[in-house]
């Protein structure tokens, strides 16, 4: 490690290459990669080329590391107060700054603009949250466990941390991270979307700016082979993974065989409930919104909905809702929905819808036709909404994350609750009723994270944490909450005497406190 060093003979380039190289963050410093290897970073509602992610080099990834560890012992040893004051002025910062981060989401990730503001006001609750740090981290202390000694525990920082993020919230998720992990006196190794990078380096230059010390916080970009260096290398002592399945376990196994800590938030199939008694009109607008808002791509999209007792006049009535959404890029102020993200996922998401068809569930209304104009290049799909469907098929099995609604049937809450949770994922799921019973019963029963009853997408507050159950979620401590706090913190405990030690003989007898 101390031999990596970096040539910054290019180092002003990325800002004035056409389009823009996304740089990487190593020691303080925005810098070029020397890799020749880089990925187009696309506007998914145009096609254009926004900018180019590098694939960082191992060298420069080392020297990421290096930086991050030589900065850990003198900001582990900053006041935390101190630390807590540069998440003030982060927060500060970014408030100032939220247009610009919004636009730059809304162009990377196709989100309508409103829904971009929403993505960086999540994430600054995790700053605002981080700025108590002194009174979250705060130890134990039991004085005079035995006579004349004293115990006490604190929670100390881990060292280099990392944390590896997904394309559908650049902001928040990245701010779910470290803003924790550095004010516990962590240092970091950020890693976002290949997809959608830009929000980062906005959120890094802030940090900087906030008067963050060089070297606290790196971003590195790649794919697969940079995030297997990360969890490999042995410096590297906890990771924050939000994404796919796939990558999570993988990332999960291979981290936790080398030691490390791991929080793996994954995949998800939220459902609702829908009771006879639930109140109309505010049910079908939650429905509607956690349906089709971001386009279906959200870990916490209301993506299947199961009524019980009759559905077909609820589902008119959503198809009704749905059709008068506006379909156009997240850019233009009427927006309802954008894009998804690429051409693939679109075509993912129309294979899926097409299964469920073959396999017997009706269309009662299909996006994927929908044309766009002045975007017809772009990745649309409108709100599609299948009935009818059942737990056998593809469509219901598989996450879709796109603008599709799956409704389902059942005749009772007992048998709503069972197809919920005979499913794998358990992130979310919520409840609509007006009947206080079916809700504590829901609430009892249900297998998911986070629940929601009569809240559709119940994202907590920091001050509680993000959690998942089944196959959403692998670790045991969750992000942010006290448990975000527990995992970027191990406890030291402490056992102190201050007395006048007895002059009598040596006792090789294990020391007891009677
Ligand atoms: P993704 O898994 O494709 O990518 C996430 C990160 O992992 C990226 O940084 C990517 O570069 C990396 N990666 C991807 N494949 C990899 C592999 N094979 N090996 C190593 N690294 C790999 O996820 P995505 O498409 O960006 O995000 C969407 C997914 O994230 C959905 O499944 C969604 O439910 C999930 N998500 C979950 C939560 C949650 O809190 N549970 C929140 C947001 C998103």
């Amino acid at each position: 490690l101390e031999n990596c060093h970096l040539s910054t003979a290019i180092e002003p380039s990325w800002r004035q290459r056409n389009p823009q190289r996304v740089p990487n963050l190593i020691g303080g410093r925005f810098v070029d990669s020397q890799s020749f290897a880089s990925i187009d970073v696309i506007n998914p509602a145009t096609q254009q080329v926004v900018s180019q992610v590098p694939l960082t080099t191992n060298e420069e990834f080392r020297a990421a590391v290096f930086a991050a560890k030589r900065a850990f012992p003198s900001w582990r040893d900053m006041p935390v107060t101190a630390r807590q004051h540069i998440m003030f002025k982060l927060h500060e910062l970014i408030r100032r700054d939220v247009e610009k981060l919004a636009f730059t989401i809304s162009s990377e990730h196709g989100k309508t603009l409103k829904d971009a503001y929403g993505d960086v006001y999540r994430g600054l609750e995790v700053v605002e949250h981080a700025t108590g740090m002194a009174t979250l981290q705060m130890g134990e202390f039991v004085s005079n466990v035995s006579n004349g000694i004293d115990t006490y525990s604190i929670r100390e920082p881990l060292g280099v941390c990392a944390g590896i993020c997904p394309f559908n919230f650049p902001a928040m998720i990245p701010l779910w991270m470290f803003p924790i992990a550095v004010t516990c006196g962590n240092t970091f190794i950020l890693k976002p979307s290949e997809k959608d990078p830009g929000a980062s380096i906005i959120l890094a230059e802030l940090a900087m700016e906030a008067g963050l010390p060089n070297g606290v916080l790196n971003i590195v970009h790649g794919t697969n082979d940079i995030v297997n260096a990360i969890c490999d290398d042995d410096n590297i002592r906890a990771i924050s993974f939000v994404g796919s399945n796939t990558a999570g376990m993988h990332i999960y196994g291979r981290a936790s065989a080398k030691g490390k800590r791991v929080q793996s938030n994954m995949g998800a199939k939220n459902h609702a409930i829908v009771m006879p008694d639930a109140s109309i009109g505010a049910t079908l607008n939650a429905l509607v919104a956690a349906g089709f808002g971001a386009a279906g791509q959200r870990c916490m999209a209301l993506s299947t909905v199961v009524f019980v007792g009759d559905s077909k006049s609820w589902e008119n009535k959503l198809v009704e809702l749905a059709k008068a959404l506006k379909v156009n890029a997240g850019t233009e102020p009427d927006a309802d929905l954008g894009p998804v993200i690429s051409k693939q996922a679109k075509e993912r998401v129309c294979r899926l819808i097409q299964t469920g068809v073959e396999s017997g569930a009706k269309l009662l209304l299909d996006g994927r036709n929908v044309v766009v104009p002045g975007y017809e290049h772009g990745n649309f799909i409108g709100p599609t909404i299948l009935s009818d469907v059942t737990s056998s098929m593809e469509c219901y099995k598989e996450e879709i994350f796109g603008p599709v609604l799956l409704c389902m049937q059942a005749d009772s809450l007992e048998e709503a609750i069972n197809i919920i949770n005979r499913n794998k994922y358990g992130n979310g799921a919520s409840i609509f009723t007006t009947s206080g019973i079916a809700a504590r019963k829901f609430q009892t029963e249900i297998e998911a994270g986070q629940v929601g009853i009569n809240v559709p997408i119940p994202v907590p507050l920091p001050f509680f944490s993000f959690t998942g159950n089944k196959a959403s979620f692998a670790g045991d401590l969750n992000f942010y909450g006290k448990a975000g706090v527990n995992f970027y913190t191990q406890i030291k405990t402490v056992t102190q005497q201050w007395k006048d030690l007895p002059s009598g003989g040596v006792s090789l007898a294990m020391p007891t406190s009677q």
